[in-house]
């Protein structure tokens, strides 16, 4: 069963190396997370899953990585200084800060229950500002992106001269954004840096419905196929009232956390919006010419964007187990061998010198495929539950029969069955059971 608590995952991630607060010998960092030595690896994953998803398995996606920091010309364009904002109210009483939209009563502050105590929403734009180079002055003004969306948007023209594709086309973008959130929480569900996987699939106009039907069900099948249980996702179209202006149709992939349904991506039709807007302000054309009809236009844009950081969170959620094993209660990650951050544990039986030769010798052959944790620490029973607890999918167990048969047992995380394999034969057993 999944995490019903999100205490469970989040302390889980702390004692074994998935997520830190940020900064916490001096007490941590405002709702800012480290990703420990097992985080890192399976933040890695999850974005690599996407590009592998979004560009490798198709011929019709590229690849971008575009600046964090950008001049306001951009945010000018794209509607980001004037709208990305958020409605602020503060509660007279205690002084806490809420969004106004997040609320779920109005009228009573989640904080000290007082009632009517609330200021007069204001805009509170998101963005984080800074300076670039030496000189504070308006001419040095810069923005952290609050989305990659951007990059691709300014980098349209670019990208069709530099690889001659024409609509449909997309071009993906994963890395980090930033957002000044009022209220960041749920660990890290909401923070204020985070990382986004997001694709920009220009097409022609007429086929703009169509494409973004076939993104919805593409993006909602890519977490089913990375194991997140069916029945704890969901495509929410959205209400005409929760339309931004210039979108035609809004899905958000939502997932069942602990505390209720919540976004894990928007997959939007945001009609021609983004390129006549960047096309209006920087002057430079940004349309797609179709030599075959001789017809020039603005390609319309499906938006699917992702978080890779909040996507991580419902991977774990949803991955977190606790079962029984000859009688004795285990936990365990139940993590799609793609995401897991080790795919396999080499445990030698002992620490007796000649085995560790021997299951040395078995390390360096499997890891040379396969991020693999190496571990002669405690009984073996111990780092089994110890593997199982972190996810790794597969545990090669080195005995000292191994010296003599050339084989060793190979135990699948999720049956905890064993089977004895020839040390020739590994690689490819373990290939057939991760699925690579
Ligand atoms: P919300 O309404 O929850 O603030 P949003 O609808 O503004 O989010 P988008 O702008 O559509 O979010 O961003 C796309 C994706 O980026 C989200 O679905 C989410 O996965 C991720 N994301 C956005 N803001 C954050 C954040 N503060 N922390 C972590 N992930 C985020």
């Amino acid at each position: 069963m999944p995490a019903t608590e999100l205490d469970q995952v989040v302390n889980l991630c702390k004692r074994r190396g998935y997520v830190f607060p940020s900064a916490e010998i001096y007490g941590g960092f405002r709702s800012t997370y480290d990703y420990g030595p097992l985080g890192a690896m399976m933040l890695r994953n999850v974005k690599d899953a996407w590009v592998r998803a979004m560009v490798q398995l198709r011929d019709d996606v590229v690849l971008l990585d575009a600046a964090i920091l950008g001049p306001p010309a951009v945010w000018e364009a794209s509607g980001h200084l004037a709208n990305f904002t958020d409605p602020l109210v503060d509660c007279r009483v205690c002084k806490n800060r809420f969004r106004l939209d997040k609320l779920d009563d109005p009228n009573t502050c989640p904080s000290c229950g007082a009632q009517d105590s609330f200021t007069e929403a204001r805009a509170f734009n998101l963005m984080f500002k800074t300076h670039a180079g030496p000189v504070e002055d308006a001419g040095a003004v810069a923005y952290l992106r609050p989305e990659t969306a951007q990059g691709m948007f300014v980098n349209f023209a670019n990208v069709l001269n530099a690889t001659r594709k024409k609509p449909p086309f997309g071009i993906a973008q994963t890395g980090k954004s930033f957002r000044n959130e009022i209220t960041p929480q749920n660990w890290i569900f909401r923070t204020r840096e985070f990382e986004q996987m997001e694709l920009e699939f220009f097409v022609p106009p007429a086929e703009s419905a169509q494409w973004y039907a076939y993104w919805c069900a593409e993006r909602l099948g890519w977490y089913v196929g990375l194991g997140i249980p069916k029945e704890l996702l969901r495509l929410r179209a959205h209400d005409a009232d929760e339309l931004s202006h210039y979108s035609s149709g809004t899905s958000d992939v939502e997932f069942l956390f602990p505390w209720g349904w919540d976004e894990l991506e928007g997959i939007a039709n945001r009609g021609d919006y983004d390129l006549t807007q960047h096309a209006n302000h920087s002057g430079e054309k940004l349309d797609y010419f179709d030599q075959a009809t001789g017809e020039r236009y603005v390609p319309h844009v499906i938006e699917p964007a992702a978080g890779a950081t909040r996507t991580l969170a419902a991977f774990l959620l949803a991955a977190y187990d606790e079962d029984e094993v000859g009688g004795e209660s285990r936990v365990v990650l139940r993590l799609h061998p793609r995401l897991a951050p080790y795919k396999v544990a080499v445990l030698p039986l002992s620490k007796k010198e000649h085995l560790s030769a021997k299951a040395r010798e078995v390390y360096r052959l499997v890891a040379d495929r396969y991020l693999s944790d190496y571990d002669d620490t405690q009984s073996i029973g111990r780092r089994y539950r110890r593997q199982d607890e972190i996810g790794t999918p597969l545990a090669v167990t080195v005995d000292f029969d191994s010296l003599d048969d050339e084989a060793v047992t190979v135990r699948d995380r999720d049956t905890t069955e064993q089977v004895r394999v020839p040390i020739a034969d590994l690689l490819a057993t373990l290939q057939a059971k991760l699925g690579f």
